[in-house]
């Protein structure tokens, strides 16, 4: 079940519902995605579906990664900032694809385990960071790109103002608890354009940490 038949079965899907990018199709079929989930869960790893991963957190469809990831490396980043980084999968697949990875946890045991699978899976340029996500990464600023995986009513003014000024792109969903719109800024100087894209759904983007 965790065969790269199996992957390749979930590739062949994301193409069929219209994922065109190949590089990004690439990454999918060679990332263990069963390595991101609890054993119990590996045998429906590679459905295209949302697993649990404790912590009343949830590992993303990988549709919605494959789109966002997708939505991320059009611009030709070279770094990039994840805010959610829960199993590590979406920064997993991100880090072949550009420079460099920042990805920020706000629940401890997560961003722990997370970096333990980074570094077994030998992914050198991901920095995992256990801070809130909602004051972005200042220290590492600006990006070319930042992917939120959390839901938010309200974009973080941090957010917008550690994105790149010659093109950066802010990826993230925004609305209330049951159902939200993917949304692309992109900035140029002190302009932010928005773009709405699918309606998605994530678990809230939530201050402080744990
Ligand atoms: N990208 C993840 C999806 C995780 S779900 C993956 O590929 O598995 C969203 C994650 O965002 C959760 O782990 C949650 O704890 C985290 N999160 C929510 N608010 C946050 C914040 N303010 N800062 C950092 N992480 C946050």
């Amino acid at each position: 079940m965790t065969s790269q038949r199996t992957r390749d079965r979930l590739v062949s899907r994301l193409r069929a519902e219209g994922i065109r990018n190949e590089a990004v199709l690439d990454v999918i079929r060679n990332t263990p995605r069963h390595l991101f989930v609890d054993e119990a869960l590996a045998s429906r790893a590679y459905e295209d579906t949302a697993l649990p991963i404790g912590y009343n957190q949830t590992i993303s469809q990988p549709y919605v990664v494959a789109a966002m990831t997708n939505l991320v490396v059009s611009g030709k980043p070279s770094k990039v900032l994840e805010i959610g980084t829960g199993s590590g999968y979406q920064a997993a697949i991100l880090a072949p694809l550009v420079d460099k990875v920042y990805t920020v946890e706000r629940i401890e045991p997560l961003a722990v385990q997370a970096r333990q699978r980074f570094r077994k899976l030998g992914l050198r340029n991901i920095r995992a960071s256990y801070s809130d996500g909602t004051e972005g990464l200042p220290d590492f600023a600006p990006y070319d790109a930042i992917i939120t995986t959390a839901a938010t009513e309200k974009i973080p003014e941090a957010l917008l103002e550690q994105l790149s000024p010659k093109g950066g792109r802010l990826v993230i969903p925004v609305g209330g608890r049951d159902r939200q719109t993917l949304t692309l800024v992109t900035r140029n100087g002190d302009s932010y354009e928005q773009e709405q894209l699918d309606s998605v759904i994530f678990v809230p983007l939530l201050t402080g940490q744990v």
